[in-house]
Parts: C-alpha cells; sequence; structure tokens
C-alpha cells in the first residue's frame, strides 16, 4: 500500500514532498536518484496516490477523534493551508482514486519502463509527449512515474526536455534513476533532485522483523542489506546467496591451507557467481569482518555471522591480525577495481596472489 505514513526512513525527503503538496507547490519534474531497491519507487507511489486522491488525509492516526473532520477535498481545497500539518499528509486509501491506484489500473498515473534496454525517443514520444496533449481522464493530474530514467538516450531526453521546459499544469514527472549522471545537464537543470541514501541498519532491520522475520535473520540481512531495505529482502529470497555464502566461506577458510594450484581452481567456481560480483567481494568482507572482530575482542556479541561463530573463531586463532588485515584490503581493492570496470578475472586473480601472499 502507497503511503508516506508506511514508508520506512527517507524522511527528509518525504516531508519536503508532503509540505509541497501542502502548499500546491510541487515542481512538475522530480528526480529520485539511488540504488536499486532504496525506496525511490515506493516513494514515488505514495506521492502519486496522495496527489491525486480526492479525500487527502490531513491527519491520519486521529480518525475517530470525534468532530474532528481530518479529511478534505484536494481538487477544491477549502482549507486554510496553515491548518494543514504537512507530516502528516497522506492518502485517504479509500476514495475511487485510491482504489484504482491499489489496484494498479489508475487511468492517471502512467509508468512508463524501457521495453528494451533503454527508453528510446519512440517511447518518450508515445508514452509521455502524446500523452501530455491530452487532459487527465478524470483526476487532477496526469502523473508520469518513468523507471529506469537513467536509461533514456540522448536522443529521448532532448525529446522529454521539451515537454519539461512547458510542461502542461496537469502534468507531473517523477524520472526515477540509479544513475544521476546519464542525464543530461540541461534536463536535470529542470528538476528537483531527491537523492535516496541508504538507510540505518536499525531501520531495515525494523522493517523486516515488522514484516514477519525473525529477529537473528533480520540482523544478519538488514546487516548486509548495506541500509537497502529491497536489497535486504532480494538476498533474504535468494538460494544464490545462501550457496554464494557458503563458497565464499568455504574458500577463505580453505585459502589458508591450500596450495596455489588448488586456490585458483577453487577461485575457478567463483565464476557461477559472475553476476553478482560485488555481492561476492562484500560477503568476503564480511567473513574477514567477523573474524577481524572477534580476533581483537574475542567476544561473538557483535558478530554479524553469528550461526557461523565457531569457524569464525577457527579462523581467528589461526591467521595473525596483520595478515587478516591484508587479505580485508586485498578483496576491497578488487571490489574497488571491478567498480571502475576492472576486468573479473584479473581483479579476483591479483586478489588471491595478494590473499595467498599473506598466508
Ligand atoms: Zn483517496
Amino acid at each position: 500500500m502507497a503511503f508516506f505514513k508506511n514508508i520506512y526512513g527517507h524522511d527528509r525527503i518525504a516531508r519536503s514532498l508532503r509540505q509541497s503538496i501542502a502548499n500546491n507547490r510541487l515542481s512538475h519534474a522530480l528526480i529520485f536518484d539511488g540504488e536499486e531497491g532504496i525506496g525511490k519507487t515506493t516513494m514515488a507511489n505514495a506521492l502519486a496516490q496522495t496527489l491525486q486522491c480526492e479525500r487527502r488525509m490531513i491527519n491520519p492516526g486521529r480518525e475517530d477523534m470525534s468532530g474532528t473532520d481530518i479529511s478534505y477535498d484536494a481538487n477544491t481545497p477549502n482549507i486554510d493551508p496553515t491548518m494543514i500539518n504537512a507530516d502528516t499528509l497522506d492518502a485517504c486509501g479509500h476514495c475511487v482514486s485510491c482504489r484504482a491506484f491499489q489496484n494498479n489500473n489508475h487511468p492517471d498515473v502512467i509508468h512508463v519502463r524501457a521495453e528494451k534496454k533503454s527508453i528510446g525517443i519512440d517511447d518518450v514520444r508515445e508514452q509521455i509527449n502524446r500523452q501530455t496533449q491530452s487532459k487527465p481522464y478524470r483526476y487532477r493530474y496526469k502523473i508520469f512515474i518513468i523507471h529506469r530514467a537513467d536509461t533514456m538516450t540522448v536522443q529521448a531526453q532532448n525529446a522529454i526536455l521539451k515537454t519539461l521546459e512547458e510542461p502542461p499544469s496537469f502534468a507531473i514527472f517523477i524520472l526515477l534513476s540509479e544513475n544521476i549522471n546519464a542525464f543530461l545537464p540541461t534536463l536535470i537543470s529542470r528538476c528537483v533532485v531527491f537523492r535516496f541514501k541508504p538507510l540505518p541498519v536499525p531501520l531495515v532491520k525494523e522493517y523486516l522483523v515488522d514484516h514477519g522475520m525473525e529477529d537473528e535473520r533480520a540482523d544478519f540481512y538488514s546487516i548486509f542489506s548495506q541500509g537497502n531495505i529491497g536489497g535486504a529482502l532480494k538476498l533474504s529470497q535468494s538460494e544464490t546467496f545462501l550457496e554464494m555464502r557458503e563458497t565464499v566461506i568455504g574458500m577463505a577458510q580453505s585459502l589458508r591451507r591450500s596450495d596455489l594450484p588448488e586456490a585458483f581452481a577453487r577461485f575457478a567456481t567463483l565464476d557461477a557467481f559472475k553476476d553478482n560480483i560485488q555481492g561476492l567481494l562484500d560477503l568476503f568482507l564480511l567473513w574477514y569482518r567477523d573474524v577481524i572482530i572477534v580476533k581483537q575482542t574475542d567476544n561473538n556479541y557483535l558478530l554479524i555471522q553469528k550461526d557461523k561463530a565457531s569457524e569464525i573463531y577457527a579462523e581467528a586463532q589461526a591467521t595473525a591480525l596483520e595478515v587478516l588485515c591484508a587479505k580485508f584490503d586485498a578483496v576491497w581493492q578488487a571490489k574497488r577495481h571491478l567498480m571502475q570496470n576492472g576486468n573479473f578475472q584479473l581483479s579476483l586473480e591479483m586478489m588471491l596472489l595478494k590473499m595467498r601472499g599473506y598466508s
């Protein structure tokens, strides 16, 4: 359900959007930028549903208080704006608009997605520019939620730019992006940009627990999520991730025992996880992080992978602290190298050689 009140974190962004709605000063073009799973779509949905809601709530939660009329007609606001508590502004969830939204068939909320790998000029012309020439079917706004807008080609961006320069009063564009650098500066200058940052780990955990995950699992996945609720959910449902975790732990353990050819042979199996190499390296980092913590504190209170405590203790006992730190560094360097589009094979081989050198 797309309500502001159900969103975990991103408080400043939510407050700013709610205030803009309350004051009727929302920009026509918004960019929500941040990594996959961080909460951009959830926020865009809450925004769209609230904008289109026919009886917006000003103070949800006080619904039952006698004599307090807490909803107002969004189409003909007859309420003093200073009376609106923007921090509680939300969609009502019950009106025709809200119900249509929840059934994914709202006529005036248009989701634009790339048909292929990128959004091309024809997509923009057909799904956006042509649509802005006619008024909304029924509601106050026509809202375009453009998924992965950062995949728009230069021609597509130029095509939407013309519309953004002179938008019809009813049009709102929400551009969801994972890489703001992909936009033309002229396009960015037409938009209000909201950057979605990772959430505090305890908040991700709170979300997971509130949605039914048991405490210890929530601990692990929230810490591993790097502040990303969508990422945590995806990991928790991924069998590949569990398999990858076992592989990494097995490999880290064997690295200090095996000879170089054997280590290389083992590394070849990592190829299976090539699509999620950053996740794989994060697991290596997490492993050494846990071992180092145990080495330094001799306490498992701070362990993230509590279910692997005995393996972690064994490695901590067998390896010197500076060796562990050097291995951690070797993984970190491989990670950085790959982020800068370094070669997969070379980066991992270098990592392996460095790690072996320290054993
Ligand atoms: Zn409503």
